[in-house]
């Protein structure tokens, strides 16, 4: 038996990187998987990829900042599939990479309307689907910039810090619900979103990605498929004592 077999998950920010591997992940586990993107094209190969590998999965445009598009988005996949079980909040921005002091408060906002007030909007909508199926588990992306600090990103670390302690908040309000809510803290994973950091940091793409290594005792960064492996424990029943808590998964980087 599948870890997932019957379930259905939601998963934001689908179409590339993280969300990518992560869908593929909880079809091979058996789920149905919406694959959820704004990012249509990324999303529409995400879903082939999984129909290719004999998995079920069908794609729906989704921006998370917009609630009603998210609350229309869970009301058609549970119209299609009669429930939802899981939600990976993954969908995720970078935003500017000034100074505090040289953020301009729209970029500040921008990430704070993708970064939490997304995860927000989808957790709000998705717990009465959950709730009608008796329970469910919710995954939210933070990182290792939601437990230690660095120089540099100051909305995306501030960002990541709310994603975890929003998580404890709603594993206490759900817990009586049968739902379940963790963050994942994943340190530097080589996806689209750390190859245009690398691009715009002026260092060359190979430099930057030598740094990064160096900088995870383990001696590499990470690849999209260790955090979906993370995602796909936290979703399934073999997790089903786990609420409340922060899955590390940074090849030793915040051991240090
Ligand atoms: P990625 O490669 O940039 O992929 C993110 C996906 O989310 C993209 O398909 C993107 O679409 C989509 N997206 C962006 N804004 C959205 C919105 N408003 N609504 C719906 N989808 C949206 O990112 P990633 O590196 O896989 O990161 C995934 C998550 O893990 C993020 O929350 C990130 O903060 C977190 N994380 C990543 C790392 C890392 O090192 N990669 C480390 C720690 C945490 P577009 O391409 O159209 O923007």
């Amino acid at each position: 038996m599948k870890r997932l077999e019957g379930k259905v998950c939601v998963v934001t920010g689908g179409g590339l990187g993280i969300g990518a591997a992560t869908c593929l992940r909880l079809a091979e586990e058996g789920a149905r998987v919406a694959v959820t993107d704004l990012d249509v094209d990324a999303g529409g190969k995400s879903r082939d990829a999984i129909i290719s590998n004999q998995g079920e999965a069908d794609f729906w445009f989704l921006d998370v900042t917009s609630q009603n598009g998210v609350s229309e988005a869970f009301e058609g996949i549970r119209e299609r599939w009669g429930r939802i079980d899981v939600l990976v909040n993954n969908a995720g921005i970078a935003g500017v990479n000034t100074p505090p002091d040289e953020v301009r408060a729209e970029e500040w906002q921008e990430v704070m309307n993708v970064n939490v007030n997304g995860v927000f909007y989808c957790t709000k909508h998705v717990v009465p689907h959950m709730r009608a199926s008796g329970g469910g588990s919710i995954v939210n992306l933070s990182s290792i910039y939601g437990i230690v600090g660095a120089p540099d990103l100051p909305a995306y670390h501030a960002s990541k810090g709310a994603v975890r302690e929003m998580t404890k908040t709603d594993a206490l309000f759900f817990a009586k619900d049968g739902i379940r809510v963790n963050s994942v803290h994943p340190g530097f994973i080589w996806t689209p979103l750390v190859e245009k950091l690398a691009r715009d940091s002026g260092e060359g793409v190979e430099a930057f990605r030598k740094t990064l290594d160096e900088r995870h005792p383990i001696g590499h960064v990470g690849e999209p498929e260790d955090i979906a492996a993370g995602i796909a424990y936290l979703a399934s029943d073999d997790a089903k004592f786990v609420t409340g808590s922060e899955l590390v998964i940074d090849g030793g980087y915040t051991s240090q």
